[in-house]
């Protein structure tokens, strides 16, 4: 048995995609700033991947930039709008407690810079409240950055009324789309947002591109310098198989929507009920307004990346938190901000499954996990202290 069960890590490229990417290899590998016939039929793929994606977000193909991932258009949307706010004395941005490390990471070099940082609880539910959002943005700040979906435990923000908001009060507004974006409908105009951020990846697309969206007159300054490619916002020749190929990834997965988020809704609706009959579980974050194919859980006294070792033998591809933090030893960020503690966030697991698994794999998964719970339970010392009465359960 071999089954992938860690779509928010990563998607295996569709073969529309693989296609369309090879093609492009082949035929279109003029270089879009050239002038001659080459290069202007490499531009035109160029402009038709803009529209098409543009259109998909119902935004308008000059506000679509291609960038190198999610990553960067975080990056590049945060440091935009802060240091534009800076220019006019304001330099307060808030965010969620929740956010990926591509946002929290470029949060914290920004606080080295004199901005104030204010990150906003999700509750036991992992949802910021847009009520919160409101009473929080004053006179100095510059940016609202609050994701769509959650990458860890699934859950869907508030962002249409954080959008808002953030328009009513003036504020810049930018979501991190990326778990989003060719899984459910997302749509910049209802949302409201100024600027957004997908992966090609994470829809089946190939690695290494995505898009940073910005809405017109919105700040947007360049974080790699040298030709004026993407009208000089975003330097350097442009990655056009790929390009191409996240175009046809993304048409291909709305296209499929409706059809894998009715298998996902089953599958997970059939995983969750499994998972919460091993003793001492609980699922994290709230349980139906979260993406469908993520199912995140912790078991109490387990340890995760014990978990994760002995499901790999089993040919389960899995995670634990998010792929980020495995190799550290901190428990997630994200866990700790919904409340589990220390102990509790350690065992924690996250399945996230996609358009090929199947009932049969979800009834592997139900077979599989509560033994490797077992048996790594079996030799866990603080497992030992709560079967004696040493500790208290939690779970
Ligand atoms: C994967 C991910 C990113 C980073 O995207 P890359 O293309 O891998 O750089 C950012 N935000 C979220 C929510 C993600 O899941």
């Amino acid at each position: 048995m071999f089954i992938y069960a860690d779509h928010a890590a990563t998607t295996k490229i569709l073969p529309c995609a693989l296609e369309v990417y090879n093609k492009t290899c082949e035929e279109f590998y003029g270089n879009p700033s050239s002038l001659h016939t080459a290069g202007q039929r490499a531009k035109e793929i160029l402009e038709k991947s803009r529209e098409e994606i543009a259109s998909i977000l119902n935004a308008a193909p000059r506000e679509i930039y291609f960038t190198s991932g999610g990553s960067e258009a975080d990056n590049q949307a945060i440091l935009s709008a802060a240091y534009a706010g800076a220019k006019k004395g304001k330099k307060k941005i808030l965010s969620t407690a929740i956010e990926h490390h591509a946002v929290l990471h470029t949060l914290d070099k920004l606080k080295r810079e004199g901005f104030e940082i204010v990150l906003l609880p999700v509750g036991h539910e992992g949802i910021v409240k847009a009520e919160d959002v409101k009473n929080a943005i004053d006179d100095e700040t510059a940016l609202v950055s609050v994701m769509l979906a959650n990458n860890e435990i699934g859950t869907l923000q508030p962002v249409e009324e954080i959008g808002e908001i953030c328009r009513e009060k003036g504020v810049l507004f930018h979501t991190d789309a990326v778990q989003a974006v060719g899984h459910i409908p997302v749509d910049v105009q209802k949302i409201k947002c100024d600027y957004l951020a997908l992966s090609a990846h994470k829809f089946g697309g190939p690695k290494g591109v995505g898009v940073i969206y910005a809405r017109k007159g919105a700040p947007l300054s360049p974080l790699i310098e040298g030709g004026a490619q993407e009208k000089g916002k975003r330097a350097g020749t442009e990655d056009l198989p790929a390009i191409a190929a996240m175009s046809a990834a993304l048409k291909a997965s709305i296209a499929d929507m409706g059809a894998t988020s009715a298998l996902l809704k089953r599958l997970q609706a059939k995983l969750i009920d499994g998972l919460e009959r091993i003793p001492h579980s609980s699922l994290n974050g709230d349980r139906t307004r979260r993406l469908f194919g993520n199912v995140s859980f912790c078991f109490e006294g387990c340890e995760g990346e014990a978990l994760l070792l002995y499901l790999d033998d089993e040919g389960i591809c899995a995670s634990s938190g998010s792929a980020c933090t495995s190799g550290s030893l901190d428990p997630s960020h994200v866990l700790l901000a919904i409340g589990r503690v220390h102990d509790v966030a350690h065992g924690s697991l996250r399945l996230t499954l996609g358009p090929e698994n199947t009932e049969a794999d979800v009834d592997y998964l139900l077979e599989k996990i509560p033994e490797v719970v077992e048996k790594v339970r079996s030799f866990s010392p603080v497992w030992r202290d709560l079967k004696e009465g040493r500790r208290q359960y939690i779970l």
